[in-house]
């Protein structure tokens, strides 16, 4: 693995004197303008950590934040003269070098090609690595909303979903997908997906690296009741997030030395999103052993860690939860990803999860884009997700949904569907049934927006009898969605309209934009679209 990957260069850049002289006075970019104390503190920390970097590359900015990474913009001149830019991402030092090999793996076998991004080189010094990409300049989500045209978010669905058929025919299920994750460049009319620091992968992947790399949640499934030892080691809560679980003694180099296999089997790991689950990104090298920390994970409250598996219990649909739920083991699944982008069937913890988790993020991403709010949904836990789902998406549904995949939810409410085009318009203020209303009592043109306090449905996980909050969440939603079908002509056929000069205007949004958001927001990951089939949807005609 290693010797692929570090094969750096060669002799393919130039000794940059001048860069090399920037870096030693002033810190100033190309752009001309200084980079904050912080910034260029970070920068000569990262020089000092992986040297090599300072001979090839000049280190411009810093581009990107994370958890687990920084990123950084950085350009290094190429032999025959040009100054190509680069974006250099350096992993926390404490990242699995299984973990590591298999981002790398997805950018190498599946990148470079249908919007998925390459990898150039990765240079690595001891614990310190640093995957190396072509540099996409790309535009915040927060100013595309506000300034993209119906044409432009046509254009940017297919190419992410062009992405993720990619990804998806590789048998990578990527789990974090969201706008930060794909980038855009409006002028260039290039996108990128970036960021496999999560992916997982399907039972037939083709990135073997996926193959070892497991996720804490799936290898410590409870679903087979089967009762568990302990022997005394912790399972990582958020405690003791930022401290390596495998600790390598000093000048050791994990990365160099290919992780054992035999070793990595009993590895568990995944990436999650900054502010999800951060525990679950740590490898377990040692046999994990059960402890009643394991609840910490769950954000659904603590359990003992026994799986009593023969137990009847008597407190379905009542509102308290029997002494045999509470000895029950958390039901675990992988959940890594962001909160707001998570399918139902993540939320619900399925322990079966597919590549259509994925369809659905890209279904919340065309939300966003539709109704021109970003973030679309936003929860603190996945309770507070699913009832914002609910909400939208009715609660008959998702109860019928959740059947399906094994689950049972209760709610104390019924929400019904909501007509997705009224929904998006009217958060997008070109309902046009509002505007007429408020012209004529000589209000602003504007579709009045209302700031409501939705309260989602109580919902109930009978499954785990988890007794749950009322859950009320506030989301700026219109009060009472009607439907605007009637008040205004609004073509059908797209066939017949899906020419650009209709796409351009937010005032004409096809049916089909609507139907194939449906699609992909399919409650059911069973029949949810995949990419493949989305693709061929007609909104895309004419691509
Ligand atoms: P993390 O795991 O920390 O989220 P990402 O791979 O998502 O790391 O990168 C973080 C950010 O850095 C991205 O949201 C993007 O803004 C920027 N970035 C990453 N890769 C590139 C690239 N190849 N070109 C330009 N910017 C990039
Ligand atoms: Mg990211
Ligand atoms: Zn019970």
């Amino acid at each position: 693995m290693t010797a692929a990957l570090e094969n750096l260069s060669k002799d393919v850049f130039n000794l940059n004197q001048n860069n090399q002289m920037k870096n030693d006075s002033g810190k100033e970019n190309e752009g001309g303008y200084k980079l904050s104390t912080e910034i260029k503190m970070d920068i000569d920390r990262l020089y000092a950590v992986v040297p090599q970097l300072s001979k090839i590359f000049f280190i411009e900015d810093k581009i990107g934040e994370g958890t687990f990474s920084s990123v950084y913009l950085a350009t290094a001149q190429l032999k025959s003269g040009i100054v190509e830019k680069f974006a250099l991402k350096h992993l926390i030092p404490t990242s699995h070098p299984v973990r590591i090999a298999a981002e790398l793996q997805c950018l190498t076998v599946a990148g470079g090609q249908d919007n998925v991004m390459g990898v150039k080189y990765c240079l690595r010094k001891d614990d310190h690595v640093v995957i190396v990409m072509p540099y996409l300049e790309h535009e915040s989500f927060l100013d595309l909303l506000s300034s993209m045209k119906l044409e432009d978010v046509r254009e940017y669905m297919y190419n992410l979903l062009k992405a993720l058929r990619r990804i998806h025919h590789f048998g990578i299920i990527h789990r974090d997908i969201k706008p930060s994750n794909f980038l855009y460049n409006g002028r260039l009319k290039k996108y990128a997906l970036v960021d496999f620091g999560l992916a997982q992968g399907t039972p037939d992947t083709k990135i073997e690296l996926l193959k070892v790399v497991k996720t804490e949640d799936q290898q410590g499934s409870c679903s087979k009741n089967k009762p568990m030892t302990s022997s005394g080691n912790k399972v990582p809560n958020a405690a003791t997030m930022n401290k390596p679980l495998a600790q390598y003694p000093a000048g050791k180099q994990p990365i160099k030395r290919p992780w054992p296999l035999s070793q990595a089997k009993h590895g568990k790991l995944v990436k999650p999103a900054k502010n999800a689950d951060i525990t679950s990104r740590k490898i377990i090298v040692a046999k994990r052993k059960i402890t009643s920390s394991k609840g910490t994970t769950s954000g659904l409250g603590r359990r003992p860690a026994i799986c009593p598996s023969d137990l009847t219990c008597d407190c379905y649909m009542t509102d308290r939860i029997c002494s045999v739920c509470l000895s029950r083991r958390q039901q675990v699944a992988p959940r890594a990803g962001t909160p707001g982008f998570r399918a139902p069937e993540v939320l619900m913890k399925c322990p079966h999860q597919t590549s259509a988790i994925d369809m659905w993020s890209a279904g919340v991403v065309f939300l966003s884009l539709l109704s021109a709010r970003y973030p679309f949904f936003k929860a603190s836990d996945d309770l507070t997700a699913l009832a914002q789902i609910m909400t939208i998406r009715g609660t008959k549904e998702t109860i019928q949904a959740a059947k399906s995949f094994g689950k049972a939810v209760s709610c104390s409410k019924e929400c019904p569907k909501l007509d997705l085009r009224t929904l998006c318009e009217r958060l997008r203020g070109t309902d046009c049934s509002s505007k007429r209303k408020s012209n004529q009592k000589n209000e602003p043109k504007e579709c009045s927006r209302i700031t409501g306090c939705v309260p989602g449905p109580d919902i109930k996980d009978d499954e785990k009898k988890e007794k749950t909050d009322s859950l009320t969440y506030k989301q700026e939603l219109h009060s009472q969605p009607r439907k605007v079908k009637q008040d205004i002509r609004w073509d059908s056929d797209f066939k017949s309209t899906a020419r650009s000069s209709d796409m351009k205007s937010w005032n004409r949004v096809p049916d089909l934009a609507y139907d194939l958001l449906d699609k992909l927001l399919d409650l059911n990951p069973a029949t949810r679209l995949t990419a493949e089939k989305a693709l061929k949807h007609p909104f895309f005609e004419g691509i």
